[in-house]
């Protein structure tokens, strides 16, 4: 019998997660059982992704910037890169606010379920506000200081750095394509060799990715708040959905118009990152999963994809910044607030600064919010509002910032004509077991 497909077999990992998650919360000791026993082998499974991001980053980059024949490539590529990243960033906020204020979701909270909200997450948000609070005491230009490490071991010790990180490879590989050709070539070939190893590793990781994402999902089921609070905060999250849904129909035409590519082609290759990208929350945990689908199933040539993916991962966050604008104007709403339209395009610029200053890991795009607020003068206890949410949304738009970062990697190759045949024929080629 044929071995069934990646794609399903994470597909039934999540569903059996959610079933078993329900079914465990009907026990009394069903969340505890979950909680010891079951949720390990996610937070395990998730480790494990994390663990190759710094080295995978720091191989492919270096051994991507050292493939480039000159400088001048590097610059055309990273202008091309960010360009892009900001175009598709703004476009999502446009869409959020668009949307928000089409719907006004926030006008349909009734005063019993606001009171009821502000208190049972109060101290939540207040924990988010305290680290937002360390962010905005930073000067201007504090973020152009932290991209660059005094210590590249430092930077390498939490993956909260990524940036420094890619900094340094991207420096590393300039230095590598500036010294002599033969000089080069072991530490060429010891990247190539490395590099090679990483890719091996995350296929070995994906082989437990089906139980990796039953564990995430029971696990969350059985810790989420009650049913009610959804409903309460139904028409929010529609409204999320529905931008979120609007930016993947965005990229889709994006690829077709721009590199000719089938819709199909593009979901079937990148669809198994958007899944891990659900069910972990974190476009760096997605990352190496990511970085593989490009090159080998959608054809991007890998010193583009090793360049655009780990920059998009930590930059690109097209998601958040949607999810980031509906929440601001969603918050007001709910405290009977008319914010003015000099206000709303305040929270465009905010919201794409702040979604570029968000970390790839769950629930990073909220404490970003803080800033939102605070700059468009909105109550940042509203925070409170929409927590019990959070996390499915977080799931869902971090979905969305994986698929454009994939996106704008293929455009950014078919303009440098990099954009070639697939290396993967099947759909879980370069899997194991197949
Ligand atoms: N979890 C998101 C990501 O990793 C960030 C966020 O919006 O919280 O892309």
């Amino acid at each position: 019998m044929r071995k069934l497909a990646l794609h399903w077999q994470i597909l039934l990992g999540m569903f059996f997660g959610v079933l078993f998650g329900l079914l465990c919360s009907q026990f009394d000791w069903g969340k505890s059982f979950v909680v010891d026993w079951i949720k390990p082998f996610g937070t395990i499974f998730i480790n494990s992704l994390k663990l190759i991001a710094v080295p995978l980053i720091l191989a492919s980059l270096i051994k991507g910037v050292s493939d480039l024949k000159n400088i001048a490539q590097l610059s055309n590529m990273g202008g091309r890169t960010i360009g892009l990243y900001l175009l598709t960033t703004l476009t999502a906020v446009t869409i959020g606010l668009t949307i928000v204020n089409v719907i006004k979701p926030g006008n349909t909270l009734s005063d019993a379920t606001r009171t009821e909200l502000l208190a049972s997450y109060a101290t939540d948000a207040a924990a988010k506000q305290s680290v937002a609070a360390v962010q905005q005491e930073a000067g201007p230009l504090q973020a152009l200081v932290d991209l660059v490490p005094s210590n590249i071991f430092a930077a390498m010790q939490d993956n909260g750095n990524m940036l420094q990180v890619i900094f340094f490879a991207i420096f590393f590989g300039i230095g590598l394509v500036l010294i002599p050709k033969q000089k080069a070539k072991a530490v060429k070939d010891f990247i190539d060799a490395l590099n090679e190893v990483i890719l091996k590793l995350i296929d070995l990781i994906m082989i437990a990715a089906p139980y990796g994402v039953f564990a995430l999902l029971a696990a969350l089921i059985a810790e989420a708040p009650s049913a009610d609070l959804f409903k309460a905060l139904g028409l929010y999250t529609v409204t999320i959905l529905i931008g979120l849904f609007t930016m993947i129909v965005f990229y889709i035409l994006l690829v077709r118009i721009f590199t000719r590519k089938k819709t199909g082609f593009f979901l079937k290759g990148i669809s198994p990152a958007q899944l891990l990208a659900f069910s972990t929350s974190s476009s760096a945990a997605t990352l190496p999963v990511t970085m593989e689908r490009v090159h080998e199933h959608l054809g991007v040539e890998e010193d583009v994809s090793s360049f655009v993916l780990p920059i998009g991962a930590t930059i690109n966050m097209d998601g958040t910044s949607l999810y980031q604008a509906v929440a601001a104007v969603f918050i007001a709403q709910a405290f009977g607030m008319d914010l003015s339209l000099s206000a709303q395009l305040g929270i465009i610029a905010t919201a794409t600064l702040a979604s570029i200053g968000s970390a790839a890991v769950p629930g990073a795009g909220m404490v970003m919010l803080v800033i939102v607020l605070a700059q468009a003068g909105i109550p940042e206890a509203g925070l409170a509002l929409i927590f019990a949410v959070d996390r499915p949304l977080d799931m869902c738009r971090t979905a969305v910032n994986v698929t454009g970062d994939a996106s704008v990697s293929m455009l950014v190759a078919k303009w440098l004509g990099k954009l070639g045949k697939p290396k993967a024929k099947n759909w879980d080629d370069h899997y194991p077991g197949k």
